[in-house]
Parts: structure tokens; sequence; C-alpha cells
């Protein structure tokens, strides 16, 4: 599903075959989690270019991320970026999923290492997920600690908490989880940041105890231009409740609205809501369609 045996990807500098590639199974990131990644998208565009989006972005928040953690990282973003754009023509590669990977040697003793790894891999991603609306439970997981981790690195030990909190929101029969944060507000997805809208106003969390989202920051730059009032706090789940609609926003995800949280839907149809603007518009920024109509807000 994720490569075969005429896949490339960028390993330390060199492409290789990812079927021929090794990973040291002593790796501390293996064993403890203590690892950095991205999770990054290229589009084919209105032109039939292929464009990573935000490229400079995502590299930059992990060597953010890395540094973060203490793993060494000597790598340049723009470097980085031209070998994916090379892996992707390899491996034939436009409407993509972008995978880049920090990893540690082996060590076991829990001390700063002299060296990290770097993986780059990419796989095929349907072009834009669209209108599919979400059926969302809380979750009885919170998102880790912010005292315990360092929250605002994508970290892959973090996703042990995503994982368990998608995996129980499915077995109970619904699309995805909502976590709340060690506080009891409203935090994020397992893997997306959450908006909801009000009165004719989008609030999101504030930073702090969530990662701060590429797609987050995309939205508030659409909110800027389109005018739309957008506010950062904590929200209560109460307010979440009473919320006129809700979206989720990621990279993997893009802009995808919740139709029902608990079993219980919010009061606007997906189409009427703000999230269907921004959803359009994101759309359209990614694959170079951008077309401007301002937002008149209701009160
Ligand atoms: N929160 C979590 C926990 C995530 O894993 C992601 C996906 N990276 C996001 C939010 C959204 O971040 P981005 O918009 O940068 O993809």
């Amino acid at each position: 599903m994720y490569y075969n045996d005429n896949t490339f990807i960028y390993l330390n500098g060199n492409i290789v075959k990812a079927a021929e590639a090794k990973i040291d199974l002593y790796s501390e990131t293996l064993h403890y989690g203590y690892g950095v990644f991205e999770g990054i998208r290229s589009y084919k565009m209105a032109n039939a270019e292929t464009k990573i989006f935000k490229g400079i972005e995502h590299f930059n928040r992990l060597k953010n991320s890395a540094h973060a953690l203490n793993l060494p990282y000597e790598w340049n973003s723009e470097e980085l970026i031209a070998g994916t754009y090379e892996v992707l023509k390899l491996n034939n590669l436009q409407d993509a999923y972008i995978r880049p990977l920090v990893y540690a040697p082996a060590n076991m003793s829990f001390s700063v290492n002299n060296e990290s790894f770097i993986v780059i891999q990419t796989w095929q991603m349907q072009p834009f997920l669209g209108e599919k609306l979400l059926n969302v439970m809380t979750s009885s997981f919170e998102r880790p600690n912010a005292n315990a981790f360092k929250i605002q690195a994508k970290a892959t030990g973090h996703y042990v908490n995503s994982i368990l909190a998608s995996q129980e929101a499915k077995a109970k029969g619904f699309d995805e989880a909502l976590l709340k944060d060690m506080e009891g507000y409203v935090a994020e997805a397992p893997g997306a940041n959450v908006f909801i809208e009000k009165k004719g106003k989008l609030v999101t969390p504030q930073l702090g105890n969530i990662l701060p989202g590429i797609t987050r920051a995309t939205v508030f730059e659409i909110c800027d231009e389109l005018n739309i009032p957008v506010e950062e706090k904590q929200i209560t789940l109460a307010e979440l409740q009473e919320a006129d609609s809700a979206f989720f926003c990621g990279t993997a995800a893009e802009i995808i609205g919740i139709q029902s949280l608990d079993n219980i839907p919010f009061k606007k149809h997906w189409a009427d809501s703000i999230g269907s603007i921004i959803q359009k518009e994101y759309k359209d920024l990614v694959t170079g369609k951008k077309k401007k109509e301002k937002f008149e807000p209701i009160n």
C-alpha cells in the first residue's frame, strides 16, 4: 500500500529504494518513541505542476521539533524540499502524502545522541478529501500533559495517545475522536486541530496544549483575507456542544466538517457554515485555483 519494489525514498542525503533500505533495530526511536516527524502534502496544481504545500513551514517545524527533543538536526529545509521533489518525481507522484521522519541511533541509555538520521517517504493520496462529514465522539483520553511532553513538537511517542483515542472512537462506531486537554478544555483531534463557529465567528483553542497546526495557521490567513472574525481561546465542552458548526483541519484531513458530536448534530447545515467557505478557499489555495470573495459577518 505504501511502497513496492520500485519505490524510492530519501535517506540521509541519498535517494535509495525503499525495499532495500535498512533501519537499526536498536534505534532509540523504535524502542521509546523518541523521534520527530512531519506530515506534508503535494498537489497536482491547476497548471499540472506538482507543488508541495507549505514545505518550508513543515520542514522548519521538523527542525523545531528535533530541537525541542534534543535530537541533533543538521539538515536545511531547502535541501530537504529539493530531495522531496526528486523522490516525488521518481515515484511518479503528484497528489501525495510526504512523511519525513528524524530517528535516533542505537541508544538505550537516555543520554543525548551525537547523530540523527532522516528518511523521507512519499505515497499516493487522494486529491482532496472533500465534503464527507464526520460523526465525532468526545474521547475518554486526554491529550498528553503539556508539562510531561514538548507538546508543540510533532514527536513519534505522542501518537500512542492519538492511536488509542482514534481506535476507541472507531470501535464505538464514530468516525473520529475529539480530545480535551488535561484541564478539561477542548484540545484537538488525534491528527487535526478543531475550529467551532458561533454567531458568525470562528473560535479555536489557543496554543499551549495542542500541536500548532500549519493548516490551523492557514485557516487564520484565509480568515484574514476574507474578513472572517476568528479568535483563539480556551473552549469548554459546553461551548463546543452549543456551537453552530465545527470542523477539523490538518494536512491530511484538510478542512473537514463535523456533522455531530456524541450523536448530537450541529445546528447549521455544513453547506451554510463558515467552515464550508474555508473548505472551498483551502482547496483553491492548495491547488493554485485561488478565487477571492469577501465574507459578510452575520451577527
Ligand atoms: N494536531 C495533531 C495532533 C496532528 O497530528 C496534526 C497533524 N499534523 C494536526 C493537529 C494538524 O497539523 P497540520 O495542520 O500541521 O497538519
